[in-house]
């Protein structure tokens, strides 16, 4: 039932999580790795709220209870039901789409058809939307937490989309380990050769509070694994990864999931990573004319000193997949090196360019990188370019429901 186990072979399981859980109670199996145990074999857990109506002043509830089948849901009596919270949310879905549908709130005393299946979507998309959450949360090696949300409309967690917390080095790509590291003192306030950075003949990036305080275009150089200092050395920011409590939310503008901060920000401090699958320019290239084709795209390039290198976060990538294009963006792209020194494989850091404050949503202006002034191009405009003079000319790439999807590298 659970799959095949050959030799170390697995295909994946053509069962839902809950179509399993259902088979387990029906066929009275207790399986650790679904949850069901021979203790709560028995129990009776609301998973959510299917119906409502109302007999004379009793209101009563159709329950679609944790583990069994639909064909086991039941009619009960409010009194009967423990779940505050399950039925504070069915009537909160319930009023808002009355409100949306009917310009009013009070619940009649049946509920038609349509708005009942409406309401189960919409607890099958939040219980959705909760595993993502948690399957998010388990990925990541960060310590600021992810939430999502959505209040807008019924989609649910994207059908494809891997969590990763560093790049993911595609075939014949390699990133060599750092050999040097710095002897310094204290990298910050008693710098030997200019610490990390001096190496190369760049500035120190950060001030005590970790903000960057370099114009964007300059590299950061960070400390690496062979220098001396510790991990508390103000020359390491990127490195530590995301630190900030943010929330991947549904738009209610069409603009699909966006980004949110659940803290405040303070001015040039480090956000987050742009991580995904590195692979050569021409497999970007290749790449980008499918995603085209799927109206979507998520390359990045990494074009510091030579194009070469495209990170692509379609299916692999970190909570920056989802955030938004803007023409006056709270996020500002930099190059950083820690441990791969190579400039054509830069890691790319968002840093806040203002206080962004809690619930404000993060965007970025993908062409911001390379200066030059230029635009970003809008839904429908070709992917050709005619002006020659900046390297980086990145094209903005719309899907269908006008979302933001991804920057396509200029042809030219
Ligand atoms: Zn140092
Ligand atoms: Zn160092
Ligand atoms: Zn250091």
């Amino acid at each position: 039932v659970f799959g095949l186990l050959i030799l170390g072979c697995s295909v994946c399981c053509k069962s839902s999580w809950n179509q399993l859980q259902d088979l387990c109670r029906l066929a009275k199996l207790s399986c650790p790795a679904l949850g069901v145990s021979k203790k709560n074999l028995y129990d009776f857990e609301v998973e959510y709220l299917c119906d409502y109506k109302k007999i004379r002043e009793q209101e009563y509830y159709l329950v679609k209870w944790r583990g069994y089948p639909d064909s086991e849901n039941t009619w009960e009596p409010r009194q009967n039901l423990k779940c505050i919270r399950v039925l504070k949310q069915f009537h909160k879905d319930l009023e808002r789409e009355l409100v949306r549908r009917h310009r009013r709130s009070k619940p009649p005393r049946h509920l038609d058809p349509n708005l009942a299946n409406y309401l189960v979507q919409k607890a099958k998309q939040r219980r959705a939307l909760q595993r993502w959450e948690q399957e998010l949360n388990a990925k990541r090696s960060h310590l600021g937490r992810i939430t999502v949300e959505n209040e807008v409309d019924l989609d649910g967690p994207p059908r494809s989309f891997v969590y990763i917390n560093e790049y993911r080095v595609g075939e014949g790509i390699t990133l060599n380990q750092v050999a040097v590291g710095c002897e310094c003192q204290d990298c910050l306030l008693a710098p030997t050769g200019g610490c990390c950075p001096g190496a190369s003949l760049h500035k120190f990036a950060y001030n005590d509070q970790g903000q960057v305080r370099l114009k964007a275009g300059q590299p950061i150089y960070e400390c690496n694994s062979r220098c001396c200092c510790g991990y508390d050395c103000p020359n390491r920011v990127v490195q530590k990864g995301i630190r900030y409590d943010l929330c991947i939310f549904r738009t209610n503008d069409g603009r699909g999931w966006g980004v949110r901060t659940l803290e405040k920000i303070r001015k040039n401090s480090f956000v987050m990573e742009y991580v995904g699958e590195i692979i050569t320019s021409e497999e970007a290239e290749r790449r980008g004319q499918i995603y085209d084709r799927q109206g979507a795209t998520y390359l990045f390039d990494l074009d510091y000193v030579e194009d070469v290198y495209t990170v692509d976060a379609a299916y692999y990538g970190n909570i920056s997949h989802f955030v938004n294009h803007s023409c006056d963006p709270n996020l500002q792209v930099y190059n950083v090196f820690i441990d791969n020194l190579d400039e054509r494989l830069p890691r790319i850091a968002f840093f806040a360019t203002r206080t962004i404050w809690a619930g404000e949503e993060l965007t970025f202006d993908y062409n911001m990188q390379g200066g030059g002034g230029k635009s970003p191009r809008g839904r429908g405009s070709d992917m050709g370019c005619e002006d020659p003079t900046p390297r980086h000319i990145w094209v903005i790439e719309w899907t269908k429901e006008n979302s933001f999807a991804g920057v396509l590298r200029c042809s030219s």
